[in-house]
């Protein structure tokens, strides 16, 4: 184990925490946000995150690095023991990617998992991993055996147990979230207790702690499934917006498209009128896959394009156009499952000190979707923010976690804003964010918890109704409450 120095904890500050923001804006032409890479800050004891918005004092940050061995779990069980007697809090987190300090504990003891073990057993389709291992690495390690991530987000650079404690989604159809696809792991509890979980082993704690940002025990590592890799074609389909929930319901129904997902074009006139869908299905040809591969010329173009757009209505349409007509000419080739999800976090700094990339996502039933889009264009175009981009994915029914954002099969809708840094532009985010939240929350839809934290804890409370069941749960586990971070300061902590 090695404990940053106070000199150390300066350089982690900004190479870990303000690593930056980029997006996920989607497969096949995958443009990246720009992003602020956070200088280290002044004080070495002060922690950020992905939206440089989120400084918090901790007392010390750890990188842990072993196999997730007996020597993992021992000091893990030291670190919380001497915690509780120092009255301190303990977060672990992995790429830090989050954006509301979900993996900050205050004045307490950051702890980054920093190991990428990951062991395939093909005859079970599933993997062991270390859960600090990053999904490029676990690609890296499927890629050659011929095997696939069943469920990771679009971006390879976060950590797999991160994924399941914000049990995020992607864009391989049809699935729930990537909890769904976990068979079991092991995760240390406030207690210092090792347990074993799985659907049917210990499944009231394998269900809090799906989703359940760290607040429920430590996960040292995880049994995940995967699917065959294999060659896919694309096919590229433009529409009116109000046109696109039938479309996608129509391609989730058709067992021949694995991956899927749409957008919608964001010039303030016309707002979320019009809608890409893109599906992939797959090619005749499955022989002599190649290498998985990571973002091509076509993304670094894409990304240069994106940034085009900040204050220039003619660049958004022009990126429109680029999508829906020059990109499927020019990129609509084949490309293998692994290719298409093996994209990193571009950090293309927009040397603007001034702004920072934030994003939003939304989950709504199919047949709230009009009103979804009707929301947004009272909403958005009404702030001072400017929007970039939106990405529709599908989430299938998430009937496990206590924190499940999916109560019915549902499209997220990924949304990334560049907003100027100022107090100006932190209020203008807050009233918009809640607005929309408002609005989303009163059609059944709900947010996602690993951004920003604007909501107010009626919306939290509102948009996940198990809430109260699972800060008892957490009261119940951890009546010290060793384990916490933003989350919990800001909402959980106050039911
Ligand atoms: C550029 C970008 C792209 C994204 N793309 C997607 C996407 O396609 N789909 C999607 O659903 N989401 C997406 N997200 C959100 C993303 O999934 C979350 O922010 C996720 O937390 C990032 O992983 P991380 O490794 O950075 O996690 P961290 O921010 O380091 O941690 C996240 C949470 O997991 C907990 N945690 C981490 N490790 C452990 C552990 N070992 N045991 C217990 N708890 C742990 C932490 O305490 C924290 O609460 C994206 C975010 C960004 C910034």
């Amino acid at each position: 184990m090695k404990t940053f120095t106070r000199r150390a904890a300066l350089f982690a500050a900004g190479g870990v925490a303000g690593w930056g923001l980029s997006n996920w804006l989607g497969p096949n032409l995958p443009v990246y946000e720009g992003t602020k890479r956070t200088a280290p800050t002044a004080d070495p004891n002060i922690m950020n995150d992905a939206s440089g918005l989120s400084p918090t004092p901790v007392h010390q940050h750890i990188v842990m690095s072993e196999d997730a061995g007996d020597a993992l779990i021992t000091s893990i069980r030291n670190e919380l023991a001497q915690a509780k007697t120092q009255g301190r809090p303990v977060n672990v987190g992995a790429a830090r990617h989050s954006m509301g300090g979900q993996a900050i504990p205050r004045n307490g003891i950051a702890i980054t998992f920093d190991n990428g073990a990951v062991q395939i057993d093909s005859t079970a389709q599933s993997y062991l991993a270390h859960a600090g291992a990053r999904w490029s690495q676990v690609i890296s390690t499927l890629d050659p055996s011929g095997w696939s991530p069943k469920v990771m987000q679009s971006n390879h650079d976060f950590g797999v147990a991160a994924t399941y404690s914000v049990n995020a989604h992607g864009w391989p159809v049809p699935f729930g979230p990537m909890g769904s696809t976990v068979r079991s792991l092991r995760m240390i509890l406030p207690s210092g207790d090792l347990v074993t979980c799985s659907p049917s082993e210990n499944a009231d704690l394998f269900n809090l702690a799906m989703g359940g940002y760290g607040l429920i025990g430590v996960v040292v590592d995880l049994e995940v499934e995967m699917v065959p890799n294999t060659r896919l074609a694309p096919a590229f389909e433009v529409m009116d917006a109000g046109s696109f929930a039938s479309a996608f319901q129509a391609a989730i129904n058709d067992p021949a498209v694995t991956m899927a997902y749409g957008r919608l074009n964001v010039e303030r006139d016309t707002f979320f009128q019009k809608a890409l869908l893109v599906t992939y299905r797959e090619s005749v040809n499955q022989t002599e896959l190649p290498p998985a591969t990571g973002s091509g010329w076509m993304s670094h173009a894409a990304s240069r394009l994106y940034r085009a757009q900040l204050g220039n209505e003619a660049f958004k349409t022009f990126r429109w156009w680029n999508e829906t007509k020059l990109g499927p000419m020019l990129g609509g080739g084949e490309a293998t499952r692994n290719s298409l999800i093996n994209e990193p976090v571009i950090t293309l700094d927009d040397r603007n000190p001034d702004r920072t990339d934030i994003l939003h996502e939304y989950f709504v039933g199919f047949d709230a979707f009009g009103d979804f889009l009707s929301a947004c264009r009272e909403v958005i175009p009404a702030s001072y923010q400017e929007f970039l981009n939106v990405t529709l994915r599908y989430v299938g029914q998430d009937d496990q976690a206590v924190l499940s954002f999916a109560s019915e099969p549902r499209i997220a809708a990924v949304m990334s804003f560049s907003q100027e840094m100022t107090q100006r532009g932190e209020a203008d985010m807050t009233r918009m964010t809640q607005t929309l939240i408002d609005r989303i929350v009163e059609i059944g839809g709900a947010y996602y918890l690993p951004y920003r934290p604007h909501a107010t804890l009626d919306q939290l409370t509102n948009a996940y109704p198990r809430v109260a069941e699972f800060v008892q749960a957490k009261r119940e586990l951890d009546p010290q409450l060793v384990l916490t971070n933003n989350l919990w300061d800001s909402y959980l902590g106050r039911l």
